[in-house]
């Protein structure tokens, strides 16, 4: 569903500590500055994960308020935050981290998609057929169904 743009690698920029250095503080900044230092890395932007996987805003909303932080955007890019804490791009992760701070949730395109018709963030279409289930590109909230039946 998203098309794969730039590859990115396991290794930094070299120039990475001053790329570092300036990511700014201001949530939509942050945002900005990323898609211009990481440019393609994000795929999507989402207001929230749908009926879906509601437990992933429980759990995102509890972390804003134990920061004292506005949750921002769910953004799906193309590499997961948990496989780069075993690599050596430090710019990928300083990102993410900092990204999480102020209010975003950091999710891949491996495991999570969006719904055609709300936006909100859904389990992705590898993921729908690999567990044997129809794909039709829709969260709960816009196609109820059950999901054990679509096959
Ligand atoms: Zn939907």
């Amino acid at each position: 569903m998203f098309a794969q743009r730039t590859v990115y690698t396991n290794s930094d920029p070299p120039n990475v500590a001053s790329l570092i250095a300036q990511i700014p503080e201001e949530p939509n900044e942050i945002l900005q500055y990323t898609q211009q230092v990481l440019p393609d890395w994000i795929l999507g932007e989402c207001p929230q994960f749908s009926l879906d996987l509601f437990k992933f805003n429980e759990q995102w909303a509890y972390a804003c308020v134990q920061l004292n932080i506005v949750p921002q955007k769910v953004l799906i890019v193309t590499e997961t935050y948990l496989d780069l804490q075993n690599t050596s791009h430090t710019l990928v992760r300083e990102v993410c981290r900092k990204l999480t701070l102020k209010g975003f949730v950091v999710v891949d395109s491996i495991n999570f998609g969006v719904c055609v018709r709300c936006n909100h963030v859904m389990v992705s279409e590898k993921r729908f057929i690999e567990g044997g289930l129809k794909y039709l590109g829709l969260c709960q909230k816009c196609f109820p169904h059950d999901p054990r039946n679509s096959a």
